[in-house]
């Protein structure tokens, strides 16, 4: 491993669900020999993760970003596709690996005022994952951490209980609870979305600042493209279970490709009357999910939509850093897993607008 090499890694991760509710449906299904087509939540992703950077997945509710962070973290077996981590492929760890990697890939939920148990003083909680990971617990280790998330002075905050804390500080005692035990990779579920925006700032300043100090790469989920684009150093744009962007966070805002990532941005809301940036006003619902149309996934929404969009774009390279999953972003001759050509491409883009 070099220090550019990614910490944490998928390679056409995929994990797929059964849209059966019942008992009688989850029969039926295996009776039909799973005739029912799955849900696919995370559909063949592939994304890597390197250590001082963080990294946003963003995308509507149900777009699967939850679902890819519970497989990195180990909470599902992916059904296709492999995780990375330290160069070694998950598939292949034993116990002890498993043990290993959840010391050193640590997940910091959403809400804050779940994630301590009310019995415990801040210090038992900072010292619980040290013990179950065989670490030596130290005061000092305890102190350090509460300085690195702000709470200071520690002692102010060692014998309080979670109930004493307010939103801000639960938050930072999370966090504090999973750097404890020194990882590698931070997954952030939507950590500041309960929060009010001033405290959200603050957390906010933390991450970029422990991400930076620490070595970390912090994997930050969200729905919400303003705290991600203020903290993440990559965006990665999910929608149904597809990345259909990838980009440096600059060139992302400044050029955004994918038609579905050029109208989340317009949901941000801008405080100028003057700009002529509107609200998103994206067509429509994702669509169901069990049956998803041929081709591009967002082409019932999509205002650029031409012909071929009943095939399915490829995701490929439109610059070094920068990844688009659509039919306006490649040339189709040179990439031949493309089911099209460019001459059909530029046939319909000429006169297939709708
Ligand atoms: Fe729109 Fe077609 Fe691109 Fe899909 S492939 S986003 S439908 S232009």
């Amino acid at each position: 491993m070099t220090s550019t090499d990614p910490i944490l890694e998928t390679d056409g991760l995929e994990k797929y669900y059964d849209p059966s509710t019942t008992a009688l449906e989850v029969l039926r299904n295996r009776l039909t020999r799973g005739s029912q087509e799955p849900i696919k939540a995370v559909d063949g992703v592939d994304l890597s993760f390197h250590e001082n950077e963080i990294s946003g997945v963003i995308g509507e509710s149900g777009c699967g970003k939850t679902t890819l962070l519970e497989t990195l973290i180990g909470l599902h077996e992916p059904m296709g596709g492999e995780i990375y981590f330290d160069g070694k492929p998950t598939s292949k760890f034993g116990k002890q690996d498993w043990h290993e990697y959840r010391r050193r890939v640590r997940i910091i939920f959403q809400n804050p005022y779940e994630a301590l148990n009310p019995r415990f003083t801040v210090r038992r909680s900072l010292m619980e994952p040290l013990s179950i990971h065989g670490m030596e617990t130290n005061e000092e280790l305890v102190h350090d951490v509460l300085e690195r998330v702000n709470l200071t002075p520690p002692s102010q905050y060692l014998d309080k209980y979670e109930g004493e804390l307010s939103g801000g500080e639960k938050q930072r005692v999370a966090i504090a609870r999973e750097l404890i035990v020194d990882p590698d990779v931070i997954l952030a579920d939507e950590p500041v979305s309960m929060l009010d925006v001033s405290t959200q700032v603050a957390i906010l300043r933390v991450l970029k600042r422990l991400a930076a100090e620490s070595d970390l790469s912090v994997i930050y989920i969200s729905h919400d493209i303003s705290t991600v684009s203020y903290v993440c150093h990559e965006i990665n744009v999910m929608y149904l279970g597809n990345i259909v962007e990838s980009a440096p966070t600059e060139e992302l805002l400044e050029d955004p490709q994918h038609p579905y990532t050029r109208e989340l941005l317009r949901a941000i809301p801008i405080p100028d009357p003057d700009h002529d940036r509107t609200r998103s006003n994206i067509p429509g619902n994702p669509p169901d999910p069990v049956n998803l149309p041929s081709g591009c996934n967002f082409k019932d929404r999509c205002p650029d939509r031409m012909d071929i969009c009943d095939e399915e774009p490829i995701l490929c390279s439109t610059d070094e850093n920068h990844r688009t999953k659509c039919h306006l972003h490649y040339d189709h001759e040179q990439h031949p897993d493309s089911q099209a050509t460019d001459q059909e491409y530029r046939a319909v883009s000429d006169g297939g607008r709708e």
